[in-house]
């Protein structure tokens, strides 16, 4: 194996392979390494298996991959999302993972799983290696260029960059154990949701509202999780549903002995699910618990606080930066989960995620490139889940199909950079607006 590559991308989730894929088409010599034996992050090794996306601003890599699984039927296309002009495409992870490694490996990149970044060395206020822990031992790998597409900012955190966690106390989103359920009678289900349909919330929430306390109650389920978005079919064929199983408040998501209790936690959480769709509700008689997701669902840990934090105020006012290297809809929801179970919390959360009237819908805001750009390390940039935003737009931006428009940005920025042989923060921004485009991805 080479040693030496113009481009490393650390982390092989969404971002992660959108960055190497696009730098690999333009002929780097690029390493993708992964910690995992998949690629696709939590959108496989989490059974996040549902990419939402706006109708109109999600393009490139991710849509290319997204639009070959339909035409296969792997995945497919539900216009019926109660946020105007979002799409559901669930799809199934098998399907996924297949479609990742081809892709990756058509575009020259070269992979490695199993590996785990454990370190990095710096010179000159740039990366050099990258320390490696595999099945062999320890080793390292020089590169030119980096992505921390590792959703943890590990490579930033390592470096020493600025780091923002959570909220102003440092209290993070509640993780998420999520589980696939089989031999669901989904006819049954929705015609049981109909009885739910009068109420300002959709019925699965209103459901939920209605016997989740009761469930508790009654000794079904140990804590009283008001947001359950319920469960979602994942094929037309299959009766088999993806479920978010509820919150594991209190976590500690960056530390082992928190990551342990929270993913036990969560495990115990579905199969709690699991007894309380069978006993409450109709289609869930036969139903079991196939698997859950080999990890546990993270909405946030670090987020890099990098040239430019990208605000709140720039999405709901559609700003337009110069630099923009994607759109995203100005008018959609944030999604920032509360950290506790108590019923305030709930209320924060349901009232920043309804907060929409009067939004534009049809306009978009951008993401500037300076957000992919620490404020120290030079040869270093930031894609997907841990980008430079404040809450609530991470809240938004880290769905996968703006995960693999930030990473395929940061590939085709790393490209420009190695053929004027520049470091990111040099180069021309509109040629890589150019580039995007000529990729189909529109950015101002
Ligand atoms: C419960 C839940 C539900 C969600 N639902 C949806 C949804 O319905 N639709 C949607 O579009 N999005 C959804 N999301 C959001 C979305 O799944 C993630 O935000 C997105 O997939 C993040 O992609 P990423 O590439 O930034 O990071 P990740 O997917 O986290 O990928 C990071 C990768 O880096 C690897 N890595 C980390 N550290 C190291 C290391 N030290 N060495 C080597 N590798 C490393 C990890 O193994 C991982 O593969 C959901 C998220 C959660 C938690």
């Amino acid at each position: 194996m080479k040693q030496q590559y113009d481009l490393i991308v650390a982390g092989g989730g969404m971002s992660g392979v959108a960055a190497a894929v696009a730098a690999g088409r333009k002929g780097l010599k690029v390493l993708l390494v992964e910690q995992s034996s998949m690629l696709g992050g939590l959108g496989t090794s989490g059974l996040m298996t549902m990419i939402m996306a706006s109708n109109y601003w999600f393009y490139g890599i991710g849509k290319e991959i997204i639009d070959g699984l339909i035409a296969e039927g792997k995945a497919r296309l539900i216009d019926d999302y109660p946020v105007k002009d979002y799409r559901r495409i669930p799809f199934d992870a098998e399907s996924m993972k297949l479609a990742l490694d081809e892709i990756v490996l058509k575009s020259g990149a070269e992979l490695m799983l199993y590996t785990k970044i454990i370190g990095v060395e710096q010179e000159n206020g740039c990366l050099t290696r990258l320390v490696l822990a595999g099945p062999t031992g320890n080793f390292s790998v020089e590169g030119k260029i980096f992505v921390d597409a590792t959703g943890d900012a590990m490579l930033a955190f390592y470096a020493g960059e600025p780091i923002e966690l959570g909220d102003e106390s440092g209290n993070t989103q509640a993780p998420t154990m999520t589980a696939y359920y089989a031999g669901v009678d989904f006819e049954r289900y929705e015609e049981f949701l109909k009885t739910y349909e009068d109420g300002p919330a959709i019925p699965k929430v209103n459901m939920i509202h209605d016997l989740i306390p009761k469930a508790v109650e009654d000794g079904v389920v140990s804590v009283e999780d008001l947001h359950h978005p319920g469960i979602f079919r994942i094929s037309p064929c299959f009766n088999v549903g993806v479920m978010n199983a509820g919150h594991v408040y209190g976590a500690d998501c960056l530390s082992p002995e928190g990551l342990t209790d929270a993913t036990v936690k969560g495990r115990r959480m579905a199969a709690e699910y699991l007894n309380f769709y069978r006993k409450y509700i109709p289609g869930f008689e036969k139903a079991y618990l196939t698997n859950t997701g080999s990890y546990l669902g993270l909405r946030e840990t670090r987020r890099v606080v990098g040239k430019y934090v990208t605000t709140f105020e720039d999405k709901s006012t559609y700003r337009k930066f110069d630099d923009a290297i994607m759109r995203f809809d100005g008018g959609a929801v944030s999604d920032v989960h509360a950290s506790s179970p108590d019923k305030k919390a709930y209320q924060n959360y349901y009232n920043l995620f309804s907060q929409r009237e009067g939004l534009r819908e049809d306009d978009y805001a951008t993401l500037p490139y300076r957000s992919l750009l620490p404020q120290n390390t030079k040869n270093l940039l930031i894609a997907g889940r841990c980008v430079s935003a404040d809450r609530k737009v991470q809240g938004q931006i880290r769905i996968m199909g703006y995960c693999f428009m930030m990473g395929e940005a940061a590939g085709l920025a790393a490209a420009l950079a190695i053929a004027e042989n520049k470091l990111p923060g040099e180069i021309n921004v509109s040629k890589l607006q150019v580039e995007l485009k000529r990729n189909g991805v529109e950015t101002r």
